[in-house]
This record gives structure tokens, C-alpha cells and sequence, in this order.
């Protein structure tokens, strides 16, 4: 299936000029827009004022954008950055914990430009009530950080999700968290947008289940998979939690490569990052003074 407006052939082509789902070695730029900051859910390995480790490199704060500020910003980058093919929303929270602004932001650049390919990441929690609305608004690439398939896993690594108007905690948080992610992720393959699937290695937590989370993503329909390693941040529940050995990572990535294409080349990017994976040139196009991280 491809989304509605997009043939399996429009839709491959904007696979293979996403610097992110096809690794095409610097040709083609992408640009984060940072108008998602609130958070529905909390990681472990998440401090809630940086950005979303999930996707981005964590240590550095950005300057949260209004859609109209984000629209200004992406013309000013078009301009300057013609191999542009991608723009998304990765935080610094949630894309879809904010979904005004994040729709928004999605329809204002879409009736500027109607060819750039529009992406995002979540964590899933709001993907089953959200995901029609997304191939709406033209979104043909998605990113799910799903790190385990099991409550019990879950309730090690998410403290508690916000959902509906209600705080839950535990297995019951972790198992309500889990449910969507698999329903949301089913629902946007089916409607023919292409996924991938971030799962972030915790050492102890989930070493073990990768392959499980693999298989199982895989039967929905995601395309590959991003095992990460975790990047510890300062006063995060897993702010002692050695990374696994990049041995064990390599060898975690080979097995599931067995299963599912893996994407190596992921850059921990910022949720500002504009540009080529491996030349971010966020610090070019920045307006507001940047918070400094303690
Ligand atoms: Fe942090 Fe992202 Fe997890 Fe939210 S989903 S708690 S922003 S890592
Ligand atoms: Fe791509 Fe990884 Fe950067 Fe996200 S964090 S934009 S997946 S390279």
C-alpha cells in the first residue's frame, strides 16, 4: 500500500532520499524542527530538559519553536541547503504529545512546499488515535523508539505514561504504552507509510529481547530497524547503567540484520539538526540564545 497521493514508486524515491531510512552518504540533508516539548511518557534514560534521547544527542537543549517560527526557519533553510529532502519533527519531546503544534507545523510548510518528505518520531503512546490524521497531513515516514515487547521489561524502563488524562505506573503504564505502539504501528503500515524502529540497548533490561522486538515489529510491517546504544545522561534513572559492550552490539545488529535491514549510521542527531548526517549545520541557522546544560 502507499499513502494516499504517493505511488510505491514516489514513495521509494523518498526512502532513498531520506538521509535516515537509506544511507546515501551525505547526499541528502535533513532538517529537525523543534516544536514538540512536552512529554507523555518518562524513559529511564530520559532527563526531561534535554532533548529526547530517543533521537537525539542528549546534553544540549533547543530552542523550542511555534509552527509559524519553524515555517520561517525551514524557508530560511531551503534556501541555503538545496539537497533538503526531509523535514521532521523529533521532539525535543514527544512529536505526537504535541500534536497541534506538531500538525501545524506539518500543514504550514506543506502548502509552502509540497514536494520536501515529511517524517517523525514518537514513542507510540498517541499513535493509534493519531495515525490517519499523520497520513493526512502528508507524513510518509515514521520512527517508533520501542524498546521491548513485554510489560514486565517495560515497567523497568517507563516509569509512568500519561494517558487520557491519567497518570499509570508500572506494568499497567508499560502495558497500556506497549499495547498502542504495536496497534499504532500496525495501523501506519497498513496505510502504507514507511516505518522504522528505534530500540534503545539497556544493559541488563532489554539485552536480551532485542531480536524478539525485531520479529515482532517486523509482522507489523516496519521496514528496519535502528538498535542504539545507550548514551547515559546525568541525573536519568539509568544515569549509571554501562552501555552493553559495542561488540555485543555489533554482534545484536549482525542477528537481527538476519531478520530485518538495520540502519547503522544513525547520529544521535539533535531534535534542531539541519543538514547531512555527518555535518550539522544547526548552529548556522539558530535565532534564540541557547540554554546551556549544567
Ligand atoms: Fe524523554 Fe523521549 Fe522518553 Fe519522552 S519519549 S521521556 S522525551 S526519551
Ligand atoms: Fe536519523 Fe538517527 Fe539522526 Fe534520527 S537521530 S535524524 S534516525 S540519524
Amino acid at each position: 500500500t502507499s499513502p494516499p497521493d504517493e505511488t510505491a514508486e514516489s514513495l521509494a524515491l523518498r526512502t532513498a532520499k531520506h538521509p535516515c531510512f537509506t544511507c546515501a552518504e551525505g547526499k541528502y540533508a535533513r532538517m529537525h524542527l523543534p516544536v514538540a516539548p512536552e512529554c507523555n511518557i518518562q524513559c529511564g534514560y530520559c532527563v526531561r530538559k534535554f532533548d529526547c534521547p530517543n533521537e537525539s544527542r542528549p546534553g544540549v537543549t533547543s530552542g523550542i519553536l511555534t509552527p509559524e517560527e519553524a515555517l520561517e526557519k525551514y524557508k530560511r533553510v531551503k534556501e541555503k541547503i538545496p539537497n533538503l529532502t526531509v523535514a521532521g519533527i523529533a521532539g525535543p519531546g514527544d512529536a505526537l504529545a504535541n500534536f497541534p503544534e506538531t500538525s501545524e507545523t506539518l500543514r504550514l510548510i506543506r502548502a509552502y512546499d509540497p514536494d520536501v518528505t515529511f517524517c517523525l518520531s514518537t514513542n507510540g503512546l498517541m499513535l493509534p488515535l493519531y495515525a490517519q490524521e499523520l497520513v493526512r497531513l502528508g507524513v510518509t515516514h515514521v520512527t517508533v523508539t520501542l524498546n521491548t515487547v513485554s510489560p514486565e521489561t517495560g515497567a523497568k524502563i517507563y516509569s509512568h505514561i500519561d494517558f487520557m488524562g491519567k497518570r499509570y505506573y508500572g506494568e499497567e503504564g508499560a502495558s497500556i504504552l506497549l499495547a498502542n505502539q504495536l496497534s499504532g504501528l500496525k495501523l501506519l503500515c497498513s496505510l502504507g507509510v514507511v516505518c522504522k524502529i528505534n530500540i534503545v540497548l539497556l544493559s541488563g533490561i532489554n539485552e536480551n529481547e532485542i531480536a524478539e522486538v525485531v520479529r515482532t515489529v517486523k509482522q507489523l510491517g516496519a521496514k528496519l530497524t535502528n538498535i542504539m546504544q545507550l548514551v547515559p545522561v546525568k541525573g536519568s534513572a539509568f544515569e549509571h547503567l554501562s552501555p552493553v559492550p559495542n561488540r555485543k552490539l555489533a554482534d545484536l545488529r549482525r542477528e537481527c540484520g538476519k531478520i530485518l535491514p538495520q540502519m547503522l549510521h544513525c547520529r544521535h542527531c539533535r531534535a534542531d539538526a539541519i543538514g547531512t548526517l555527518d555535518n550539522d549545520r544547526s548552529i548556522e541557522f539558530r535565532e534564540k540564545p541557547q540554554q546551556k546544560s549544567e
